[in-house]
């Protein structure tokens, strides 16, 4: 007789692009311990062996026995998702439409998706030796005067007793520093715990807590007013109002409830001084998340959330799947930032899923910012999130002033104005520094004439046309209209037409052969590639080791740099003639937060900003009505335009080896026709050639969320039966954030 029990199968989600569980047979071997939804099991797949999720078991099952493939190995850790974990990873691959495989990958530490079975250590923490340290007075007080980086660290490891060297490197310090302190007997290590923190009054370091403002207060008050249900709160004050002591103090509230705090910044390498700040304040542990930890540091984390030893999680955008086991609050710092959306793969907004996990828990979260995001503001706006503005600066200090210089009336060199030349050379010869932003993001080949300024635009749309060189085309990215690139401008006949933003190229080789006598150095990704480049050089810049820094946006996030009193934005006009809605919003976003980062109340700041259409009404609301206004009225365009956050998009990507597949691809899809949608293209990408790859864009765009989920939902099903479905490689984007490739 047929022993009943020895039939099992599972449904598991394995990590590979495709929309559907694979089932597998379980083996007697490994049916017991009974198997658990959330675990990890290998499976063979298509030749290889890989990490899948159980997500259904039953004993029971539809296909022919000989046709099915068996489990091969059950990873029977203690590290498998639990159901709250992947209700939110489920709704996390259906919001996106992102195969829910690749979505539980993501969520893993890298070490928890390799087939081999893992041996975690527990972490070390560094602690201050109190022993040595009564009785080390004179060796202190040596390593003060000859070591000075090293008596700072040892006062950090002092204020807060156990600190993961994680930690200790994300905030500038090296090994040899730590083993200095190490080898004299200042510190020691001892492993971290396992069991959850807990909370007493000596955990709170009460020296630098600052004393709140009236408004600070309120916000706080209001925060914790509704501690233990789903609030979203946006936080909009202005740089320099003090956001972060308002966080801390929250945190601090929630922590004494033994509850986690999860903190999610765009960038950490980029704001030592708000870690550093934390670390200060809480002795408590502290767990970090980023691309420079290693991954037995990053499983390290992970663990830690999840027996809930770390109280506090700091982390990047995908520090949004921490498994919390018991959270308190979620904040989101600088939630304008772009870098919190991931650009490839899983295309997933940081924010947005962390509002979706706070709802899913039922506790408050926090955005942040002093230029929130258009669809942040509009949602605290029309009250769906709590508003909340702080517009007074605690500290004396003023932000830096926001002048225009009319390129239109300048003769430029390599995109140099002479008023910036010479506010470079005043700014060098008082011994202060210069930071030059070259505005790569949003740079859109809009065509302009040399002579009126005037902006080649379809009549259709009245949006500036964009430049493709390659085919000598203007493209409308509004209604995909298209036309030869005209020799002479429409309004004054002049043949030189040229497109925006040409010229800052060479930019760089330019600078330092005018300023022969002073360090240039730029920090944007490619340079701070290397671990610890970063860190690196942010200490030669405040050591004063450069005196011209050039960056892209990267440099404007948290960053402090006090003796930086001239900053300039070389090009703003592509800008304001993008394709991508968004940029105009994004360089806005830029201008204020340079503005409140350079200078200090000693030596005011001050910004220039390069245009040639000093009269543009955007430019001129922000500089004279300051973000907020510039804001509210750029929604008023928004709104007239039908654009987000008042309706939908999704970009759907495609990109072949000959021009003529992606574009079929996507028009065959265009074919279909959607209740509340309507498609934009298909247009060639801005970058329409990349790699040796033609690459264009589909938008399919509703002024209602549903309509819009329910249509991709038919197209990715027309997508299995496109003639060309395997002649394009083709991606899924809901909520593009970045319409540039
Ligand atoms: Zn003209
Ligand atoms: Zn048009």
């Amino acid at each position: 007789m047929l022993d009943l029990k020895s039939a099992c199968y599972v449904q598991v989600a394995v990590p590979v692009p495709m929309r559907q569980l694979f089932t597998y047979q379980v083996p007697a071997a490994l049916q017991s311990p009974p198997l658990k939804i959330g675990e990890r099991v290998i499976v063979p797949f298509a030749g290889r062996n890989l990490v899948a999720v159980v997500m259904h078991i039953s004993d029971q099952c539809d296909i022919a026995e000989h046709k099915l493939k068996a489990i091969t190995t059950r990873q029977s850790d203690e590290y498998f998702f639990s159901s709250q974990e992947l209700t939110f990873l489920q709704q996390c691959a259906a919001y996106y439409h992102h195969p829910i495989g690749e979505v539980f990958h993501q969520a893993l530490p890298k070490l928890l998706r390799q087939s081999k079975t893992i041996d975690i250590e527990s972490t070390e923490l560094y602690h201050v030796n109190k022993s040595s340290a009564r009785c080390d007075v004179p060796l202190l007080q040596a390593l003060q005067k000859k070591a000075p980086k090293q008596f700072a660290l040892y006062q950090l490891i002092a204020q807060h007793q156990g600190i993961t060297w994680a930690e200790i490197r994300s905030l500038g310090y090296s090994k040899a520093q730590l083993n200095g302190l190490y080898n004299k007997t200042l510190i020691i290590t001892k492993k971290a715990e396992d069991k959850s923190f807990t909370w007493s009054s000596c955990q709170l370091n009460t020296q630098d807590k600052l004393s709140l403002s009236v408004e600070q207060a309120l916000v706080v008050s209001s925060v914790l007013q509704s501690q233990t249900q789903f609030h979203c709160h946006l936080l909009e004050g202005i740089t320099g109002s003090g956001k972060t002591e308002v966080y801390l103090q929250i945190i601090e509230a929630v922590l004494a409830q033994n509850k986690q705090v999860l903190v999610i910044v765009p960038e950490i390498g980029l704001t030592p001084q708000t870690l550093n700040r934390f670390e200060q304040r809480f002795n408590l542990p502290i767990y970090l998340h980023h691309s420079g930890l290693n991954d037995g540091e990053r499983l390290q984390t992970w663990l830690a959330a999840k027996k809930g030893s770390a109280a506090i999680i700091i982390g990047t955008r995908s520090a949004v799947f921490s498994p919390l086991v018991n959270a308190g609050i979620i904040i989101v710092d600088e939630e304008h930032d772009n870098s919190l959306k991931q650009q490839d793969s899983f295309r997933y907004h940081g924010r947005d899923l962390a509002i979706l996990r706070a709802k899913q828990l039922n506790i408050p979260i926090i955005l942040g910012s002093a230029t929130p995001s258009f669809e942040s503001l509009h949602n605290a706006l029309s009250g769906k999130y709590h508003h909340h503005r702080l517009l007074k600066r605690p500290s004396k200090s003023k932000e830096a002033k926001i002048e225009l210089v009319n390129m239109a009336e300048q003769i430029s060199e390599y995109g140099l104005s002479e008023t910036l030349k010479f506010e470079i050379k005043q700014t060098l010869a008082r011994q202060e520094q210069v930071l030059i932003f070259l505005n790569r993001r949003g740079f859109a080949p809009a065509l302009s004439c040399q002579e009126c300024h005037e902006i080649i635009a379809c009549q259709r749309c009245n949006k500036a046309y964009t430049l493709h060189q390659q085919q000598q085309l203007l493209i409308c990215h509004h209604c995909g209209s298209q036309k030869r690139v005209p020799k002479q401008c429409f309004q004054c006949g002049s043949v030189r037409l040229l497109p925006l933003g040409q010229g800052t190229e060479q930019l760089e080789q330019k600078l330092s052969e005018l300023f022969t006598h002073y360090s240039a150095v730029r920090i944007d990704r490619d340079s701070t590639r290397r671990k610890g480049a970063l860190a690196k050089l942010l200490q030669e810049v405040s050591d004063k080791k450069h005196q011209l820094l050039i960056g892209t946006q990267m440099l404007a996030k948290g960053h402090h740099f006090p003796d930086v009193t001239l900053v300039a934005v070389l090009d703003v006009d592509g800008a304001l003639f993008s394709y991508d809605f968004r940029a105009a919003e994004q360089m806005a976003q830029l201008l204020i937060q340079v503005a409140g980062r350079a200078g200090r109340a000693s030596k005011p700041g001050k910004v220039l900003v390069q245009t040639r259409y000093p009269q543009h009404p955007l430019l001129q609301d922000l500089i004279h009505n300051g973000y907020h206004h510039f804001a509210q009225q750029a929604l008023i365009e928004r709104k007239l335009a039908k654009l987000p956050p008042f309706s939908y998009q999704v970009l759907i990507r495609a990109e072949a080896n000959y021009p003529h597949y992606p574009e079929a691809f996507l028009r065959a899809l265009t074919q279909q026709s959607l209740a509340h949608c309507e498609y934009a293209g298909p247009v060639p990408a801005p970058m329409e050639k990349k790699a040796g790859k033609y690459r264009f864009h589909l938008i399919v765009q509703s002024p209602q969320r549903k309509a819009l989920h329910f249509a991709i939902k038919i197209l990715l099903d027309n997508i299995k039966s496109n003639p060309l479905n395997n002649k394009v490689r083709w991606s899924i984007d809901v909520d593009p954030a970045d319409l540039s490739w």
